[in-house]
């Protein structure tokens, strides 16, 4: 019997690919250092673990809860994106999701109808265009330019627009490449949007990591009924929450309303424990936050200099997440053997054990992705490793 044709056109994660070869090998004793999957390597805070073990002895919570999210925690979500965010939101406009990664694709599925199509500036992260295609829509992709430190621009956005442009994927600070759009250039894009009538779906997961300037503002900031504005975010990379899966979509009554139908048939609510941790999270405020920034950012220096003193490697300037995104370009050549960005990350994992995410993955070929939310020890030592591994390629 045949399988949907769905199978043809999407593909697994790729950063998950890559943490999955790294877990094989490292079952097979091999030392590996992985600057692969994007996740702070701290223990989440433990009054987020309190508050989960306190949960999950109530009787209460190993019941169904409502599939919006828990009253509760939706209510500190709307407070807290007041205080940290600087936007107002209901708690009757959040949807608590399993992950980000959840609200990407409840966002698609209640805006986006056959041949809708969404313009998705590379380098992306590599769920958004799989997660449209599941929805039923078509990723348009603008290739944004190096020398512009790989932000769209609005006369590219012009040109990409078709009468069928329904959305525009924004993320800033950028998951691949660190990069913050200021405030004017952010302020640009969003007035363009508004200006055609079309929807943003602003991923918000690392507004709280910015290491230089001013945080890119919220566009619902400037669209307070909501009425092109979709927001996503959760607790995953700002309070070291990854494995817990929790997230938020935020909008306006139409998409949360639709959000909810399709949350309520496919999933059900979240973990209740997982909730109670995430609004036990949030009531403690960024403290948590801002201690790991520091750390990020020191391993952000360190990682830019090292690289960037490797030869014929650079690093895109990038001032927020965690990650760095290097050109990798020179050593992509027929007579190397490493004729793409993809093959010469496997070599790098295969022979060196250390794991990058290639730039195919993004949309951009020629690249690779690190992600430096590894300890200081690990960094140092695994970029000591590319080190080698390019001396080698230069012999
Ligand atoms: N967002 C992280 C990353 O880009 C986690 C991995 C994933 O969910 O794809 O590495």
């Amino acid at each position: 019997m045949d399988i949907s044709k769905l199978d043809k056109k999407i593909n697994p994660s790729g950063t998950m690919v890559i943490s999955n070869k790294s877990r094989a090998l490292k079952l097979q004793g091999k030392p590996v250092i992985g600057f692969g999957a994007g996740e702070p390597d701290f223990p989440s805070p433990k009054y987020v673990v309190d508050a989960a073990i306190k949960a999950v002895s109530d009787p209460k919570n190993h019941k169904y809860s409502p599939a919006a999210g828990l009253q509760s925690l939706r209510e500190v979500i709307a407070k807290t994106t007041k205080d940290y965010s600087g936007f107002e939101i209901s708690s009757d406009n959040v949807i608590v999701t399993n992950g980000g990664k959840q609200a990407i694709l409840t966002a698609f599925f209640s805006t986006l109808d056959s041949g809708d199509e969404v313009i998705i500036p590379a380098p992306y992260w590599t769920t958004y265009p799989e997660a449209v295609k599941i929805a039923g829509g078509t990723p348009v992709f603008i290739q944004t330019e190096k020398s512009n430190n790989f932000k769209v621009t609005v006369e590219q956005l012009e040109k990409s627009k078709t009468d069928n442009t329904k959305m525009v994927v924004w993320c800033s600070p950028s998951n691949p490449t660190g990069v913050v759009y200021t405030k004017e250039e952010a302020e640009e894009i969003y007035e363009w949007i508004f200006k055609n009538d079309i929807w943003i779906l602003s991923d918000e997961l690392y507004e709280h990591l910015v290491y230089e300037g001013e945080k890119s503002p919220s566009p619902a900031i400037y669209d307070p009924e909501f009425k092109n504005t979709i927001i996503v975010n959760g607790v995953s990379k700002s309070y070291s929450m990854t494995g817990w899966r929790v997230g938020w979509l935020l909008g306006n009554n139409n998409v949360i309303g639709l959000g909810k139908k399709i949350q309520s048939q496919a999933t059900s609510n979240v973990s209740n424990v997982s909730q109670l941790a995430a609004e036990a999270a949030l009531l403690n405020g960024l403290e948590v936050t801002n201690e790991m920034k520091i750390a990020f950012n020191r391993r952000r220096l360190f990682a830019t200099e090292k690289i960037n003193s490797i030869p014929n490697l650079n690093v895109v300037e990038s001032t927020g997440a965690f990650y760095l995104f290097v050109d990798v370009s020179y050593y992509c050549t027929e007579e190397n053997g490493l004729r793409t960005s993809e093959e010469l990350c496997d070599w790098l994992l295969e022979n060196y054990y250390i794991a990058f995410v290639p730039g195919e993955v993004f949309g951009t070929p020629g690249f690779m992705r690190l992600s430096y939310a590894l300890s200081d020890e690990e960094l140092d030592s695994g970029l000591s490793r590319l080190s080698e591994a390019i001396d080698n390629l230069n012999e």
